[in-house]
């Protein structure tokens, strides 16, 4: 059983099956939406889902009018049954009937029996039979059509024949010559040609409408699809974007670098070279210095003396060396990030 209609999808074969059971109709009716149910099935349903005297539909939810006869009043659907019997009997065309060689011809829905022609006839006179569902059996296409009679509530022997257009009511001849007299009627069948071309047109109409929906479904169908791929495109792009700028920044980042490296190792080097100059000219002075020194504290006053040019000129290259005095002219390097990175990215990333 059911808990919501919107649980229900069509069976594949909803017109062999009852889209409550799943099984094979046992007495199936149809609902005014030309959806069908066993009879029990139908029942239990509506009591359960009923809203005042209207239910949904199991199947398509449109609202469907409570029968006062509960599940009885709905149509019984003849064709699933009489469908059924034709297929399941096919193979073998013997009137069930008579003992005539005559092959069978119809199958009586409500009797599930093969019948020749003349039993046929015979079937629809007697009065406990005469308003049975006839399917034939001999369409070479396998097509089924039901005979059937109606007959007059009102005088029960006369079977129901025409139509009265002004009271558009089936009516049998006697009704015809009295309560319907002066109004406008036609023969029965020719009503139903009629019925059957306006239901043929608005078949056509239907079919025009299931094609349109269709339409649509593979519209929404492709749609899906584009949008799928519109989004494995977009994502792609971004990827590649972010990786590109990744590279991007990566190699700068690599350049800045190599440019702190280069500047450095310059300065290093040079100051290096300098220190070691700056060494050996210490080491020569303090070692003059000393030199110089002895003479002066140890030196005779003759020596000192006669050597005073000389010392003279020594002592001048103690004092000037040759390393000559450079200030070194220091290198500044710094790196100051930007602060607008988030702004500058997104317009990297167009975002
Ligand atoms: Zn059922
Ligand atoms: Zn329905
Ligand atoms: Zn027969
Ligand atoms: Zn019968
Ligand atoms: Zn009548
Ligand atoms: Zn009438």
């Amino acid at each position: 059983m059911a808990t919501s209609p919107q649980d229900f999808k069509y069976p594949i074969d909803h017109l062999e099956r009852c889209g409550l059971c799943l099984k094979t109709f046992r007495e199936p009716r149809m609902l005014p939406c030309f959806d069908s149910f066993c009879k029990d099935c139908i029942a239990v349903y509506m009591d359960a889902k009923r809203t005042g005297h209207t239910f949904p539909c199991p199947l398509c939810t449109e609202s469907i009018d409570i029968p006062e006869k509960g599940a009885n009043g709905f149509d019984t659907n003849i064709h699933v049954a009489a469908t059924r019997a034709v297929s399941a009997v096919f193979q073998r065309p013997d009137c069930d009937i008579c003992e005539t060689k005559d092959p069978a011809v119809n199958r009586c829905v409500e009797c599930a029996q093969n019948m020749c022609q003349g039993c046929s006839k015979n079937h629809l006179k007697i009065k406990s039979t005469r308003s049975h569902h006839l399917a034939n059996m001999t369409d070479p296409e396998g097509r089924v059509y039901l005979t059937s009679k109606a007959f007059c509530t009102k005088h029960q022997s006369e079977e129901i024949t025409f139509f009265c257009i002004q009271c558009q009511q089936s009516i049998c001849l006697k009704c015809r010559l009295t309560v319907h007299e002066n109004h406008l009627t036609e023969d029965l069948a020719d009503s139903a040609t009629k019925t059957r071309q306006v239901l043929t047109n608005a078949l056509k109409e239907a079919e025009h409408t299931a094609t349109a929906l269709h339409n649509q479904y593979n519209d929404y169908k492709n749609y899906s699809k584009n949008i799928a791929i519109m989004k494995g495109q977009v994502l792609a792009n971004l990827v590649t974007q972010t990786q590109r700028l990744h590279k991007h920044i990566d190699e700068m980042s690599v350049r800045l670098s190599y440019f702190v490296e280069e500047e450095t190792y310059s300065e290093q080097h040079y100051i290096e070279s300098r220190t070691r100059e700056l060494e050996n000219a210490i080491t020569s002075c303090k070692a003059r210095i000393r030199a110089a020194n002895q003479i002066v504290e140890c030196g005779s006053d003759v020596e000192i003396v006669q050597a005073t040019g000389k010392l003279n000129a020594r002592m001048q290259r103690i004092i000037n060396p040759s390393v000559t005095f450079i200030k070194p002219n220091r290198l500044e390097i710094d790196y100051i990030p930007s602060v607008v990175v988030d702004e500058d990215l997104r317009d990297y990333l167009a975002c």
